[in-house]
């Protein structure tokens, strides 16, 4: 998003935050998720295999691509998915990305159009997560490909589980009192997040320790940018871009938005990611890519 739609947006949902974000929990239905919650933690092998499930975490909507660098003609697409990914390995599991803030559900459909910019959540991750075996407190570690609002949605709702986050994005959201915040950056979103066990990384990083899981380091976008590399066993190699990439004219004409802090450092970071990608023989999922999303399988299905 550009610095101006990411600021009304985030004033939209300022607006959205204070009339409240969905139904309250009774309290048979606290200790009913409580004592869920309680058994997931308790049960630290959760599946024999690695696997992969997709959520839909929002949409954005915008009448102009200018912003991600590209010319209007360039591209029809004006619609952005928002996606989360949970990954279960034997040992443990990882939530990748967040999604837009959950306060957005509260407004029905599209928000009101701000500065030609909308957004919309359907269903929280906490809501799309409630038939399934894990919920936000029973994760091990949680990564967000950059600290960005539309990516760390549900920090503040997750509990329990170890951040994995590069250091120069820690230190971009937490600035010195009074020092400017990057484009989109809303530190509110993560202020509960930021008293749970953390773990600052500065490069890459194998979470599981058996190099099937990995944190890749790619800065640009925001001071510290990652990807995701996935080794599935029949599915095959997969990298989850983050926002290396918005649009896939973004890909095949390496073209950086205008709001990235530094263009070189995302210039070296697609070279970095494409040739891992290559050795890998890895697939390559644009995150935002709507028409990709609508080909997934989304959870309870998976990837094994
Ligand atoms: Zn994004």
């Amino acid at each position: 998003m550009s610095k101006r739609a990411g600021i009304f947006i985030s004033m939209l949902l300022g607006a959205v935050a204070l009339t409240g974000c969905g139904e309250p929990l009774t309290g048979q239905d606290e200790v009913a998720k409580k004592a869920v919650s309680a058994q997931a933690i308790n049960t630290p092998v959760v599946s024999d295999e690695l696997r992969l499930y997709v959520f839909n975490c929002g949409q954005i909507r915008m009448n102009s691509v200018e912003a991600f660098g590209l010319s209007n003609d360039e591209t029809d697409v004006r619609e952005l998915v928002v996606p989360c990914y949970v990954i279960e390995h034997p040992k443990g599991t990882l939530l990748w990305d967040g999604g837009l803030p959950s306060a957005t559900a509260a407004l029905p459909g599209w928000s009101p159009e701000v500065q030609g910019n909308s957004v919309r959540l359907d269903k929280t991750l906490a809501q799309q997560l409630s038939n399934m075996k894990f919920d936000l407190n029973s994760f091990d570690y949680v990564a967000f490909s950059h600290i960005h609002f539309d990516h760390v949605g549900v920090a503040n709702e997750v509990k329990n589980a170890t951040w994995l986050v590069q250091e120069a994005d820690f230190d971009a959201a937490f600035l010195p009192e009074g020092a400017p915040l990057g484009p989109a950056v809303e530190p509110d979103l993560l202020r509960e997040l930021k008293n749970s066990e953390t773990l600052k990384l500065n490069g890459d990083h194998d979470v599981f320790g058996d190099g099937r899981v990995r944190l890749i380091s790619a800065p640009g976008h925001t001071p510290g940018h990652q990807v995701l590399l996935i080794d599935l066993q029949e599915y095959g190699p997969l990298v989850l871009s983050g926002d290396l990439y918005h649009f896939r004219f973004n890909r095949t004409q390496r073209r950086v938005p205008l709001f990235n802090v530094d263009a070189d450092q995302t210039l070296a970071s697609m070279d970095k990611v494409e040739s891992l990608v290559t050795e890998e023989e890895a697939q390559f999922w644009i995150e935002h890519d709507l028409a990709l999303f609508n080909t997934l399988k989304i959870a309870p299905d998976f990837y094994r």
